[in-house]
């Protein structure tokens, strides 16, 4: 594999390119918007200026892997010679299977199709497609040029032969694949989105505040970030939609959203990427001050 295919340019798009692209793959990074893909070239450079100031690549890598990053709003264009297309588009269910009914129609027949998806099934996407043997999930975790795992989901019709091969391409990638099967939010938000949960309740019942909660697990259980930091970092309405989905998968009420989550996501709160979420981001400072804590460790 060669010629990989990104699709959405957001948070996970970009970092997803910049590995690629830093391990020597042809990455075409494609997004309806074009504001998007300016946005994730231009962090792409900032954290491969980064990774310069910090001695870990030289400035020819960073141009290397500039140099192998095209970008698209057409998909059609963008996808025609993939050999891998890892689409993290929006988390939506409609349009994650409108996008991979079209891909099933422009990528080559031989292209595998991973999705970065955080909770929808693989099965129900693979479903769509003509070549649900090639469908798989490749599940990064952000930030993406940081973080070292990747959970590989395995749809109910995905072959042994995709498996492996990106169970090894996430090793040319520098990752630590893992894999697991096709059940409601895997096994990293089956587990994480419930202590998230948790934490909100125990908030939204008085039984402590915010920065309280989140100096317990910081420094009892050694958690790089609190879980209401970590959910601002993530998004309160991805958080939310995951346990949805949780929720929904299992018909288990121990997986239904704390209705303090739900108040905040109906009322605009989302965390650092709408400005206020369990912290106040209104300076934009403190905003990358968090995230940037959390780059280091
Ligand atoms: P995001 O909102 O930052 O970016 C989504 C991008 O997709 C946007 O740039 C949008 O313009 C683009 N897009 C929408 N429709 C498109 C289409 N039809 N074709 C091409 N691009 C399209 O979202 P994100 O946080 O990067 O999440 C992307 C995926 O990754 C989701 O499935 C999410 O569940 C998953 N994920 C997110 C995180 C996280 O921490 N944010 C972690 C792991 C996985």
């Amino acid at each position: 594999m060669k010629n990989i295919t990104v699709i959405g340019a957001g948070t996970m798009g970009n970092g997803i390119a910049h590995v690629f692209a830093q391990a020597g793959f042809k990455v075409s990074l494609v997004d309806v918007a074009q504001a998007s893909l300016d946005r994730g070239i231009a962090t792409i450079t900032s954290n491969l200026d980064r990774m310069i100031a910090k001695e870990k690549i030289s400035e020819a890598d960073k141009q290397a892997t500039l140099a192998n990053i095209t970008t698209f709003t057409d998909t059609a264009e963008g996808a025609k010679l993939a050999d891998l297309v890892v689409e993290a588009a929006t988390e939506n269910m409609d349009l994650k299977l409108k996008i991979f009914k079209q891909l099933d129609e422009v990528a080559p027949a031989n292209a595998i199709l991973a999705t970065n998806t955080s909770s929808i099934s693989i099965t129900k996407i693979a479903a769509v497609t003509n070549r649900p043997k090639q469908v798989i999930g490749m599940h990064f975790m952000n930030p993406v040029p940081v973080m070292k795992l990747v959970e590989i989901i395995r749809g109910y019709d995905t072959s042994d032969e995709v498996t492996s091969a990106i169970m090894e391409m996430s090793k040319a990638l520098s990752k630590i694949p893992v894999e697991v099967n096709d059940y409601p939010g895997f096994i990293a938000n089956r587990i994480l989105m419930p202590m998230i949960n948790e934490a909100i309740y125990s908030l939204y019942e008085g039984v402590a505040g915010v920065e309280e909660i989140d100096n317990v697990m910081k420094l009892g259980m050694a958690h790089p970030m609190g879980p209401l930091q970590l959910a601002d970092f993530i998004g309160l309405d991805v958080c939310l939609s995951i346990l949805e989905v949780l929720y929904d998968g299992f018909k288990n009420p121990k997986y239904a959203p704390c209705p303090l989550l739900v108040n905040m996501v109906t009322a605009g709160k989302k965390g650092i990427k709408s400005g206020e979420g369990f912290y106040d981001y209104s300076q934009s400072k403190k905003a990358e001050t968090l995230a940037a804590q959390f780059v280091k460790k």
